[in-house]
């Protein structure tokens, strides 16, 4: 699908480093991924042939949509089933989730306008086909205005640039991209950086890498303000950890295969583990109220992926197999259970959510 030949985005980041200087790795991030996405739909089943770079929840089972859409239903409905009402939904992928969320929403008399967050030209195309009355936006400035917000974000998070500061021999400074000869590398800023750490870190061992991820605080801090002004709630469900840790994650994927952030720039998905502490605080500085952050697994059984799993084994016996491999990989602990999270927020006034132990 793309207009270029495979390694033009390489070879236009070497020209770019030659004549520039180092990059940052947020731009180097924030470029393939753009390239990336924009000219594919990644997403696919690695049991299949033509199998996509990798998958996710909504596609694993539609059970995981469904109890978003049970979750969203069930907080708008105890806030008093505002009308109108609006399903804000960022990164949705091939719209599955939506689809799944919105059918089973719609059983309990939840039927929001939809609103789809999306950068890629390709995977709004296969959107609209998905879910036809969504409407397109390009970021959260021209959401309406007019009524709550119900928001999902499901794998978003993790797809936006990172920046990474790292501690050398000469304290604290931001990691770049490089050229040695024609390789892409990481080579250190000039700039010290060590006023932008916390204290505890500034004696950190030399090598240590700490990662931000300014957009990401950026996009929360503008849901958080709409949920303050215009009432409503928000899902945002990723891999990471509950608070900053030291340590690299950005990774490159592609064909269910780990490989080099530098390896196929533009042709493998690049992410790295969302900081939900961060997110928290951004969202709380405006105005948020933060239901809590759980574990995926804890949360879908909270939810009831046991009975709806049962019940769909009842209704086609021949699948009950599959149905419990498919929970599995949502709930297990050495699955996706642990290592991804739920975080809820909600406007001040609104109601607390269900799976978050208060
Ligand atoms: N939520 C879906 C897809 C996850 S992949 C699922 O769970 O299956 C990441 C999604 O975020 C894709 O739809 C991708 O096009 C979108 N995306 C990534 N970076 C983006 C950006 N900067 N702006 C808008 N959309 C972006």
């Amino acid at each position: 699908m793309s207009d270029e030949p495979r390694g033009a985005l390489a070879e236009r980041f070497r020209r770019l480093i030659r004549q520039t200087g180092p990059i940052s790795l947020a731009r180097y991030m924030g470029e393939s991924n753009a390239h990336y996405y924009n000219t594919r739909d990644p997403l696919g089943a690695s049991s299949r042939e033509d199998a996509g770079d990798f998958i996710t929840a909504p596609e694993v089972s539609q059970i995981f949509g469904e109890l978003i859409g049970v979750w969203l239903a069930d907080i708008w409905t105890r806030a008093g089933r505002p009308d109108p009402v609006h399903y804000v939904e960022l990164g949705p992928g091939r719209g599955t989730l939506a689809v799944d969320a919105l059918r089973s929403a719609a059983r309990f008399g939840l039927r929001p306008q939809v609103h789809f967050v999306e950068g890629s030209q390709a995977l709004r195309r296969v959107q609209q086909q998905a879910v036809p009355g969504a409407v397109h936006h390009h970021d959260l400035s021209g959401l309406p205005g007019d009524g709550p917000i119900l928001f999902a974000a499901n794998e978003f998070f993790d797809a936006l640039p990172i920046r990474q500061l790292v501690r050398t021999g000469d304290g604290w400074r931001e990691r770049m991209v490089g050229l040695d000869r024609d390789d892409l590398v990481y080579v250190s800023g000039a700039q010290p950086m060590d006023a932008a750490l916390p204290a505890e870190l500034h004696d950190a061992a030399e090598g240590t890498v700490i990662e931000t991820c300014p957009a990401a605080a950026a996009i929360i801090r503008e849901m958080a303000r709409l949920l303050a002004a215009q009432g409503g709630a928000a899902l945002v469900i990723d891999y990471g950890a509950r608070s900053l840790q030291p340590g690299e994650t950005v990774q490159a994927l592609r064909a269910h295969q780990k490989l080099g952030i530098f390896d196929a720039p533009g042709e493998a998905d690049l992410t790295a583990h969302v900081d939900f502490a961060a997110l928290a605080a951004a969202a709380h500085g405006q105005g948020a109220r933060l239901l809590g952050i759980e574990e995926q697994g804890a949360w879908l059984r909270a939810l009831g992926i046991d009975a709806r799993t049962e019940a769909l084994a009842r209704a086609a016996p021949a699948k009950a197999q599959l149905l419990a491999r498919q929970r599995e990989r949502l709930v297990a602990d050495d699955q996706m259970g642990q290592l991804f999270k739920v975080m809820g927020l909600a406007a001040p006034g609104w109601p607390d959510g269900a799976g978050f132990p208060a």
